[in-house]
């Protein structure tokens, strides 16, 4: 199904399934993999139309239900940040927990939404996801705003704020970094502390050049 002509609402990785949901996004990090490339292994990601709806999403899972049900968990992680699109987010999420109960679920999100939709929104997320991995990326405002870029004000505590509002729900979260950033050292331990008394599990992954 990946051509470089279609957009590509989903794609595989190692073969598990990922939702591209938009371009949008009101980070710009220095490591986003949009600004190195294109494409993840063939299937382009920037979406010429950008106006996705949910139905157009499920279309693209339904033809691919096999590969998807196969690798037991899909993820929202694309070219941009799911949660902008929250209304559809909870309309596919509701759909593959009514049809396909087993699939786990999964967001990766920059942590923004309740900024951006000016309400707490993980209360609308709780019943329908299994994990939400929210990008921490630095130990203080200072680094955030170095290596985020953030369009919106405050962010880094409205990233904090939005991990504690996930874990308040009972979502398993995992508050996350990039590490060995070029140019853009994080403190790693500093950074689980703060993940940790935010009542979150911590995740690091090494930066990869041109990688995902
Ligand atoms: S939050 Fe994610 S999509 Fe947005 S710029 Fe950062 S890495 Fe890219």
């Amino acid at each position: 199904m990946d051509t470089l002509s279609k957009e590509n609402l989903l794609y595989f990785l190692d073969n598990k399934p990922y939702i591209n949901m938009t371009n949008a996004c009101t980070n710009s990090c220095v490591f986003c993999v949009r600004n190195q490339k294109e494409d993840v292994q063939g299937a382009k990601l920037w979406l010429d139309k950008d106006n996705t709806t949910s139905s157009d999403v499920i279309t693209q899972i339904e033809e691919n239900i096999k590969k998807v049900l196969t690798a037991g968990e899909i993820v929202f992680c694309g070219y941009g940040e799911p949660l902008i699109k929250i209304n559809e987010v909870i309309e596919i999420c509701k759909y593959l927990k009514e049809k396909y109960p087993s699939l786990k679920i999964r967001i990766n999100t920059n942590g923004h939404a309740n900024a951006i939709h000016k309400r707490n929104v993980a209360p609308e997320l709780a019943p329908y996801i299994d994990i939400i991995s929210i990008s921490l990326n630095a130990e203080n405002e200072e680094k955030y705003n170095l290596v985020s870029k953030p369009k919106i004000d405050n962010a880094y505590e409205e990233v904090k704020r939005f991990i504690r509002a996930c874990v308040e729900e009972k979502i398993y979260t995992i508050a996350s970094i990039v590490d060995k950033v070029p140019n853009y050292p994080v403190n790693k331990e500093r950074c689980e502390v703060i993940a940790k008394s935010l009542g979150a599990k911590f995740r690091s992954r090494d930066f990869i050049e041109n990688g995902y």
